[in-house]
């Protein structure tokens, strides 16, 4: 009985061994967090360094959280799977954990929230300085291919290299978006090893293709104006901003923000649309007095000229060109049913959408690990003790302004936690 006292206490007494798999925003989180409670904690991560996403990510400036989070931000399955992590780690936690590491925020009126640097190089910088102050053992250039369980340890399988005896494993591996940077779906190969249901992942935050010889002619040309996602001919959302045209089709602000629906519809073999109204500023009837107004009093200007005072030159003999209207066109050749044709045009330019632009170039990723067996206020699996999953490899993705790296921070805390003390 004494040995058996004895061996409770050493056991009590030594730090719990936890390995992360992933050194993205989750796994940094999960590392400092579990450090912070004590755990003998190793990070392994197949890039040469951690934290490639962040550096990338806000175009180098990292919009690293957002002000108001509500699950009406995500998408998944289970849509309100994220309420209990916003709920436990919320942007005033993830505040005051930034500041406790040295990392100033500052908050766009709109509410996106950027390091005060505006450079992602320091958020990384930090979190990474913060797990060395820990002891947090970091592994690079080591891509975890297989993980072993017996008995409710883990062991963890590189190429060359076998490290066991973790009592936690937290899997942040991340999504396919952006293999350049990283992305790939060893979380999900892991997870499904693990009895999870995975289901079928899509590019999101990414532009999109359309059949039309337009976007091509008008590649590189940028201009702000509202979209509308057609979804079997029926709208479904709106989205206002900047939007370029490619070779391929569509980018821009307004356009990714589109882009989590029309992939997913996509996905399910319906039919997808977007039409651009270049004149949201507009309402149809005033729009329509407008132009009425214009060509009366402009018998002699071309319709082209006429279009040059409202919308970009660039784009104007596109769209004539749509309309099958010469822009050589004097107003005072414009029918009453040409004009209405325009003016429906310049409100509902309507295009067919084929497909996304791709993991390479999408920001993030939908679906993956199904939310169904993990308990989302630990982020533990349900199927396998002493295993936690964290960040975009779960099925939540979330709309652009920060979303997507604060539900990597929340889950990771929240995985962390709970891999400490169970
Ligand atoms: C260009 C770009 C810009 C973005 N901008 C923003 C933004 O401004 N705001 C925002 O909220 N979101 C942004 N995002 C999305 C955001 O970066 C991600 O949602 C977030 O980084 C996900 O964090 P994660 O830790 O889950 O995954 P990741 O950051 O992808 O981290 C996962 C890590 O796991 C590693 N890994 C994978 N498999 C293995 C393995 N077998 N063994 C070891 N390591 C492995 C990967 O190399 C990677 O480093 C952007 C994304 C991109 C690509």
């Amino acid at each position: 009985m004494p040995f058996l006292h004895l061996f409770r206490l050493y056991g009590a007494l030594m730090p719990r061994k936890i390995a992360i798999v992933g050194g993205g925003a989750a796994g940094l989180m999960a590392a400092i967090t579990a450090a912070e409670a004590g755990g003998d904690v190793w990070l392994f991560e197949r890039n040469s360094e951690v934290g490639r996403k962040i550096l990338a990510s806000g175009n180098g400036r990292c919009n690293i959280s957002n002000t108001t989070l509500h699950a009406g931000n995500f998408f998944g399955q289970n849509r309100s799977f994220v309420s209990d992590a916003l709920h436990a780690f919320n942007f005033h936690h993830f505040q005051k954990f930034c500041r406790s590491i040295g990392l100033f925020l500052q908050i766009q009126p709109d509410g996106r929230v950027y390091p005060l640097t505006n450079e992602a190089k320091s958020v990384k910088m930090l979190f990474e300085e913060r797990c060395e102050t820990l002891h947090v053992k970091i592994c690079c250039d080591a891509p975890i291919t297989r993980i072993d369980t017996v008995a409710n340890t883990y062991t963890l399988h590189t190429q060359t290299q076998e490290f066991e005896g973790f009592e936690a494993l937290i899997i942040a591996t991340g999504s396919e978006a952006a293999p350049q940077l990283g992305g790939c779906d060893d979380g999900m190969r892991f997870a499904k090893a693990f009895g999870h249901e995975i289901l079928p992942t899509y590019p999101s935050l990414v532009g999109l293709h359309l059949a039309s010889p337009y976007p091509q002619a008008l590649s590189g040309v940028k201009t702000t104006a509202e979209l509308t996602l057609w979804i079997d001919r029926e709208a479904h959302g709106t989205s206002g901003g900047d939007l370029l045209f490619t070779a391929y089709g569509i980018s821009g602000f307004a356009a990714l923000d589109l882009s989590q629906g029309a992939a997913y519809a996509l996905m399910q073999g319906r039919s997808v649309g977007v039409s651009i109204n270049l004149l949201p500023q507009f309402q149809t009837q005033e729009l329509a007095s407008q132009l009425g107004k214009l060509t009366a009093s402009m018998r002699e200007r071309t319709i082209y000229a006429l279009l040059c005072g409202l919308i970009s030159s660039k784009i104007a003999p596109h769209l004539l060109q749509s309309c099958r209207i010469d822009p050589a066109t004097p107003c005072a050749g414009i029918g009453t049913k040409t004009l209405k044709h325009l003016l429906h045009t310049l409100r509902e330019w309507r295009f067919e959408v084929t497909q996304t632009h791709g993991f390479k170039h999408a920001e993030v990723s939908g679906g993956g690990v199904s939310t169904e067996m993990i308990d989302p206020q630990t982020m533990a699996s349900k199927r396998h003790k002493g295993l936690y999953f964290a960040g975009e490899l779960l099925d939540v993705v979330g709309e652009r302004g920060g979303y997507n790296l604060h539900f990597a921070w929340a889950s990771g805390y929240l995985a962390a936690k709970a891999a400490s003390r169970s």
